[in-house]
C-alpha cells in the first residue's frame, strides 16, 4: 500500500452506494429545471379516499412533490429513503429554505425553477375536503 489513493477503493463501499455521495454537497443534488410532479403530494394523491397532507415539500433533484415529517404518510422523507435525492425546498408559499436530510439542517442551494409552491387556492393541511376534522391530533 504505498499509494495512498489504493486504500479506499469503491469496492470498499457498503454496495450500491456511488463512490461520489459523500462529497455530493447539497447544491449538487439540486436541478433547477425539474418540475414539480403536481399541486399536492403526488403519493397522498394517489391514495383514495383517505390521503391528505400538512406542508408540502419539492425534491430538488426530481421535482417529486411528497408532505412533510408533520404530515401522517411524511412521504417527502420516503421519496428520499426511496431515492436517495436528500435536498428539499420547500413547496408553500412565502417559504424559499431548502433542507437536506443527511445533515438534518438547511442548505444553500440554488433556485429552482417555478412554480415555487402549491397554488394559493390549495389550503394547508390538504387537499380541500379530504382533510379530517381531527388532522391536528394526526400530526408527527
Ligand atoms: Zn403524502
Ligand atoms: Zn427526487
Amino acid at each position: 500500500m504505498s499509494d495512498h489513493r489504493l486504500q479506499t477503493s469503491p469496492s470498499d463501499l457498503p454496495s450500491g452506494v456511488p463512490a461520489t455521495v459523500s462529497v455530493l454537497t447539497a447544491a449538487d443534488w439540486v436541478d433547477p429545471a425539474a418540475l414539480p410532479s403536481g399541486p399536492g403530494c403526488a403519493d397522498c394523491s394517489a391514495v383514495q379516499p383517505s390521503g391528505w397532507w400538512f406542508h408540502l415539500r419539492r425534491c430538488a433533484t426530481c421535482g417529486h412533490v411528497g408532505c412533510c415529517d408533520s404530515s401522517p404518510q411524511q412521504h417527502a422523507r420516503e421519496h428520499y429513503e426511496q431515492t436517495g435525492h436528500p435536498v428539499i425546498r420547500s413547496y408553500e408559499p412565502g417559504e424559499d429554505w431548502f433542507f437536506d436530510y443527511r445533515t438534518g439542517d438547511y442548505a444553500t442551494c440554488p433556485e429552482v425553477c417555478a412554480p415555487l409552491a402549491r397554488p394559493e387556492d390549495q389550503p394547508a393541511p390538504g387537499p380541500l375536503g379530504r382533510v379530517p376534522t381531527d388532522w391536528k391530533q394526526q400530526l408527527h
